[in-house]
């Protein structure tokens, strides 16, 4: 396995013992500490992995090096930490998670004080005091000072349930198959689920990041889940990334519906009762297109990455938004993909509408998404987006959208190539009706990229 430190917009990531070291975590928290300034305060929380407390530690170590403060929220979900980071007023936040990725990975993600996600400006500045070891440490007797607030995933699990109705959905009596991975998860969501008044079944469900099975929400990852809902007879499936700010859904037959249902059916109960804008990324499904339409509201399409994602929401006031990998992000409660509130919309949606999940679904256009990658270097890809895009003008049906890579959308399908922002790779997707016409769209635009990047 290849082992390098990552070092992007969505903060640094790498193996444990490895890239990513005690070292590497007290260097970044005295980056972030040095930009934030002496005196101000950052909330840090962790998920479950056995390698966060010892990292959460180091960071800590290097934020207090630097004369700031520091608020210890423990284990807790990344929307969980990101909404106590407002809530406590602090200067900035940090996340010691991987995500979805495998057990041993590890990394820090930075925070604003709105909870989001750092700017890509602010996260190069970071990326660049740490490359240059610049840090304003303080003398001793100035060094920040460390509390503890146990009070986050309580805190996120009353906010999201703020913004639902709990009755509604507890009248319903639903039983709930949740897999937590063992994740951050685990400990915040029974109490949501006890709110709703369901049922719940519970599996991975303690907070030791011993995965039980690789943590990303995907199909091959959750055949325990689907095997589970359907023998319980359960109403629903739900599956969470280890720092459950994504979820995918499984139906009452035990059929996972795919991660790119979550925002579709969660954004078709918001505009069920309220009427806005929404904002989601490049290469997330259309079929946010179908239900933003259904309900007459206009979808902004942003560049791919969660900050802008939120970016593009607070730019065009946006009531709802999110990312198609599972991550919904409701700005009433905190500005990051949070799956606690695509749990109680999802079946607040069901209980309102007396329909099972199945039927949810089938009411929603299937389309079929094919993605795939191609080596290309940081100068080639402008150069394959000119190339493409001069061979999709011929049409007169064609838009495109060049914020993040090209997008080209056609009438009843779309195609996207964008440069990766941590690998030398293009990736490739397109969705459509039938899998003929997403895979002629991959196949055409590879061809124009081959093309490319073989004269480069
Ligand atoms: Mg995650």
């Amino acid at each position: 396995m290849e082992d390098r430190l990552i070092v992007s917009v969505s903060g640094v990531r790498g193996i444990v013992g490895g890239s990513l070291t005690p070292q590497v975590a007290r260097e970044f928290g005295r980056a972030f500490g040095t930009m934030l300034g002496a005196g101000k305060t950052v909330a840090i929380g962790r998920d479950t992995r056995p390698s966060g407390p010892e990292l959460q530690g180091a960071v800590t170590a290097g934020l207090l090096d630097t004369g700031v403060n520091v608020v210890d929220l423990a284990v807790a979900s990344t929307p969980a930490i990101a909404l106590m980071t407002r809530l406590l007023a602090a200067d900035g936040g940090v996340v010691v998670t991987a995500s979805h990725n495998p057990g041993e990975y590890n990394g820090i993600k930075f925070l604003q004080p709105t909870g989001t996600g750092l700017t890509a400006a602010d996260a190069s500045k970071l990326k660049g005091v740490w490359q240059a070891r610049r840090f304003a440490t303080v003398e001793q007797d100035q060094r920040g000072r460390k509390s503890q607030d146990a009070g986050a995933g309580a805190r996120h699990v009353e906010t999201v349930a703020k913004c639902c109705d709990a009755s509604a959905v507890a009248a319903a009596r639903f039983k709930v198959v949740l897999d937590s991975v063992n994740g951050a998860g685990s400990l915040e969501t029974p109490m949501l689920l006890e709110r709703l008044g369901c049922e719940l079944v519970h599996l991975n469900c303690e907070p030791t990041g011993d995965f039980a099975h690789p943590p990303e929400p995907v199909a091959e990852n959750l055949a325990e889940l689907c095997e589970v809902v359907k023998g319980q007879g359960a109403a629903v499936g739900f599956a969470q990334d280890a720092d459950a700010d994504r979820l995918a859904i499984v139906d009452e037959n035990g059929v996972f519906i795919g991660e790119e249902y979550t925002l579709a059916l969660a954004t078709a109960f918001v505009l069920s009762k309220r009427r806005g804008k929404v904002a989601t990324n490049m290469v997330t499904s259309r079929m946010i297109d179908d239900v933003a339409e259904a309900a007459g509201c206009e979808v902004i399409r942003t560049p791919t990455g969660e900050a802008n994602v939120v970016e593009g929401m607070l730019a065009h006031e946006c009531i709802f938004g999110g990312e198609g990998g599972g991550g919904v992000i409701e700005p009433r409660v905190v500005l990051v993909r949070d799956s606690l509130v695509a749990i109680a919309y999802v079946l607040q949606y069901m209980a309102e509408t007396g329909r099972a999940m199945s039927e949810l679904v089938a009411r929603i256009p299937r389309y079929v998404m094919i993605k795939t990658k191609i080596p290309c270097g940081a100068g080639a890809a402008e150069k394959v987006a000119v190339a493409v895009r001069k061979v999709f003008e011929t049409r007169e049906d064609a838009a495109f959208n060049e914020t993040d890579g090209l997008r080209v959308a056609l009438p009843d399908a779309w195609v996207c190539a964008r440069a990766s922002n941590t690998e030398p790779i293009m990736r490739i997707i397109a969705e459509a009706g039938s899998r003929d016409v997403a895979e002629a769209l991959v196949k055409k635009v590879r061809e124009i990229a081959e093309a490319v990047t073989a004269e480069d």
